[in-house]
């Protein structure tokens, strides 16, 4: 079985619960969506097939206990469930970064889903999966991606309409890089008492907004 790989690489994790971690990032090729502030498009084409025990080997290579398995989306690939078993039972613990308009159940149990629930800005919030909702483990995560007031509202309607603060670890808010004040989120969250985690890409501020690989 193989993978269509952009790049293998390690750095911090950036956003979730795990943010600021050592870890090890395993970039899938291909994106069926095309959300407007997207920021990596590189890995829509390009990269190269590996075999599973070619990614299995890189990922020994650098040596971390985390792995994230992230895109472009992984889960059009139907080898990103198998890695992702494989990398378990290897002892990893397992980050899948996802669009959400894929099923999320074929990922096997212990696997942390991070997904997205697009919001109207991003030009994609049609392609959510709300099925998905019902699949989410405790230890999984939601993460909103915010770049207006209108997003915020959306992603308001949707966390107390699904009582999402009470089905994952943690609901994410973040802010498209330079599009909102991250001021304005956190006093709109306070106001509304919303059970959700605020959060910086921190990588963007650690190393260069556009550069890729981080
Ligand atoms: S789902 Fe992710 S990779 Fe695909 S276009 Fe949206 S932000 Fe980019």
């Amino acid at each position: 079985m193989r993978l269509r790989i952009t790049e293998i690489y390690k750095s911090i994790q950036g956003e979730s619960t795990y943010a600021g971690l050592p870890c090890i990032f395993v970039r899938t090729t291909g994106c069926n969506l095309r959300c407007v502030w997207c920021d990596s498009a590189y890995s829509f084409f390009g990269g190269k097939w590996m075999t599973l025990d070619e990614v299995m080997t890189e990922v020994e290579k650098l040596d971390c206990p985390l792995v994230e398995i992230t895109g472009g989306e992984p889960l059009l690939q139907p080898g990103t469930s198998v890695l992702a078993e494989r990398l378990q039972r290897a002892g990893k613990r397992v980050l899948v970064e996802t669009s959400g308009e894929r099923p999320i159940e074929s990922l096997p149990d212990g696997v942390i889903r991070i997904m997205d629930l697009k919001c109207p800005d991003s030009g994609e919030s049609e392609r959510n999966r709300i099925e998905n909702i019902a699949h989410l483990k405790k230890y999984d995560e939601i993460k909103f991606v915010l770049a207006s007031r209108r997003d915020y509202e959306f992603a308001r309607d949707k966390i107390r309409e699904h009582n999402l603060g009470e089905r994952v670890n943690s609901v994410l808010l973040s802010v498209v890089f330079g599009k909102l004040q991250p001021v304005n989120v956190v006093d709109w969250m306070l106001a509304d008492d919303l059970p959700a985690r605020f959060q910086l890409q921190m990588h963007k501020f650690i190393w260069d907004p556009l550069e890729k690989g981080v």
